[in-house]
């Protein structure tokens, strides 16, 4: 198959009427698959009502189907077109975030979506992206839009069109390049079908900021607990790899310095994950910064990017740094948890 490219300018207002969306979102209408940007990452758009669409999706990503998609709308009244009993407790938080990387799963509409868009759940992942260019094109396409990020299955989510040409060229129909992406990791998911929300899924919006709004927010104990099961299908799976070993390295950067020289007597490339301000401490075969340690938001806008560069160079092991999981640490370090096959190295442990 091939690709069809588009490049848009995000900055500029009235999308709908640019010719490259209305071409995008006629191909969506066709139950074709096409990426988008959002403020998250790039996603995968296709038709949430049609299984011919949600197939396709699932066979570019190589996505395993029990692990349901996000349905994207353009508006918060599209809601109630995919969803039912919506709480007064959702309704504030989608007044609150929406458009935003908030994910709200609610009780489904019976018989509307495509079965394969909730891997047969009967509830759905809805959200308003804050993003001009993939809201004209959901808007102009008319349709729910089931949208997981635009990356092969297992690979670092894309923050770039690039990186999803790199994944899926020849496997979909179009890409909208509309520049890279802000926040950097996915959006929360958030699970509104019970008295108290949820958090499944750590991303854009953090922890405190839903309290703030409604109150009290449970996480779901696989989230610190990798004993548990996950309530989220998708956070069983090994995500975000990159090809070389990555681990977690969590001590002083004099023992992170020690543990990289102990690779290189031992004839290993090794890799580093560190921030700008603390480049200075550190050699290493390759080493590339991730934002800067004092503002974490800096970290997720570059993290699946740098995770994706260590692919472009030849390193046998990544060490990575590690980061508190307050705000949007909690997202950044669920991310490299994952990315990592849940490998840490503690240097009170090598005491
Ligand atoms: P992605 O589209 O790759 O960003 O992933 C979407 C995330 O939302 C995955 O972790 C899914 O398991 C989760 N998700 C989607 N629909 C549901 C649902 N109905 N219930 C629980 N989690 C869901
Ligand atoms: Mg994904």
């Amino acid at each position: 198959m091939q690709t069809k490219y588009w490049f848009v300018d995000n900055h500029v207002d009235m999308l709908v009427t640019y010719p490259q969306i209305k071409e995008a979102a006629q191909l969506l209408k066709k139950n074709e698959v096409v990426a988008f940007p959002t403020e998250t990452v790039y996603g995968l758009g296709g038709n949430a009502l049609s299984n011919e669409a949600a197939g396709k999706i699932f066979a570019a990503k190589g996505r395993p189907a029990d692990n349901p998609l996000i349905v994207h709308i353009a508006s918060e009244q599209q809601a109630a077109d995919v969803a039912i009993h919506i709480s007064a407790t959702a309704q504030k938080l989608m007044q609150e975030f929406w458009p935003g990387p908030l994910t709200i799963i609610l009780k489904k509409q019976p018989n509307r979506l495509s079965d394969l868009v909730t891997a047969g759940l009967d509830t759905v992942a809805v959200r308003v992206p804050d993003h001009p260019v993939a809201l004209a094109v959901i808007r102009e396409a008319g349709l729910p839009i089931a949208a997981p990020s635009a990356n092969r299955s297992g690979k670092p989510s894309p923050t770039s069109a690039k990186h999803v040409q790199d994944d899926l060229d020849g496997r979909i129909a179009g890409i909208v390049d509309g520049g890279s992406t802000g926040v950097g990791v996915e959006s929360t998911v958030v699970d509104c079908t019970g008295s108290i929300p949820v958090i499944l899924r750590p991303g854009g919006i953090t922890k405190e900021e839903l309290e703030a709004v409604v109150g009290e927010v449970a996480v779901d104990a696989a989230l610190t607990d990798a004993q548990k099961q996950p309530k989220s299908p998708g956070m069983k799976y090994t995500h975000y790899a990159p090809n070389a070993p990555l681990y977690l390295l969590q001590g002083s950067c004099e023992w992170i310095q020690s543990q990289i020289s102990d690779q290189q007597q031992k004839g290993k490339k090794v890799g580093l994950l560190t921030t700008e301000d603390h480049l200075s401490f550190y050699e290493a075969d390759v080493i590339l910064p991730c934002g800067n340690s004092r503002d974490l938001k800096t970290v997720a806008h570059c993290l699946y990017d740098v995770l994706r560069a260590f692919n472009e160079t030849d390193v046998d092991m990544i060490y990575s740094e590690t980061f508190p999981t307050a705000g949007v640490g909690l997202a950044v370090m669920n991310r490299l948890e994952k990315a990592a096959g849940h490998r840490w190295i503690h240097e009170k442990m090598k005491e």
